[in-house]
């Protein structure tokens, strides 16, 4: 190689740095949960995840080296596509990644950022709304803490109620406490999170009502 000629950054370069991501899927819908729930967005899901729920719904995401790794110019053009501007960084785990170049980019063309995350990995990138949903499966890194605005904790037994307790005290004091019946388990816990909240009003519901709607 001519000493002159330029450096080349690989593909893992690249992803390190942010300028590229793995894709699973990206797709314009109703947000479903949590604060934001009936908005339209457009949703963007990368690819990989260490956290390993039991009852996660999306194990295909897990693997980051399936998905295609696309430019964040070319994510961003693909969500210019649709009308809405509320976008959402979801996962997998989407903090695994750099989110700065990307948000920076997306608030530049007019997006409102939102994040759905577990908080496993280091805080990064520019969000209008930071949705922390801490998993018991692995420790949330503590740099979330203060960036959330939304805690939603996923009710699947009922030791987390006593998880998502422990949770509130970590946010800081704006932060929105929400508790969400895990899906295969809605029947058995809902009246069960209903008594709770009606007990703890600081608490309150949120159901995952693109479920419902029979919509992704
Ligand atoms: S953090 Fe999310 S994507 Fe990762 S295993 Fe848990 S539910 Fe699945």
């Amino acid at each position: 190689m001519n000493t002159l000629d330029p450096v080349v950054p690989t593909t893992q370069e690249l992803v390190a740095a942010g300028l590229q991501l793995p894709i699973m899927e990206a797709f314009y819908t109703i947000q479903g949960e949590g604060r934001f729930t009936g908005h339209p967005a457009y949703f963007i899901r990368l690819g990989g995840c260490d956290v390993g729920c039991v009852w996660c719904d999306v194990k295909e995401s897990w693997e980051a080296a399936k998905w295609p790794v696309l430019s964040i110019e070319k994510i961003v053009e693909e969500a210019l596509a649709y009308p809405g501007r509320l976008v959402v960084i979801t996962g997998g785990e989407p903090l695994l990644y750099n989110l700065d170049p990307l948000t920076k980019l997306l608030k530049e063309k007019g997006f409102t950022t939102n994040i759905e995350t577990s908080g496993a990995h280091p805080f990064s990138g520019d969000f209008d709304w930071v949705c922390f949903s801490p998993k018991k499966f692995k420790k949330p890194h503590p740099s979330i803490f203060v960036e959330a605005d939304e805690l939603k904790v996923i009710i699947y037994n009922k030791s987390d109620f006593g998880f998502a307790e422990e949770h509130a005290k970590l946010v800081k004091s704006t932060c929105e406490l929400r508790l969400q019946p895990e899906w295969s388990r809605a029947a058995k816990f809902t009246p069960e999170i209903i008594d709770y909240v009606k007990n703890r009003p600081k608490w309150n519901i949120s159901l995952q009502t693109h479920k419902f709607m029979d919509i992704p």
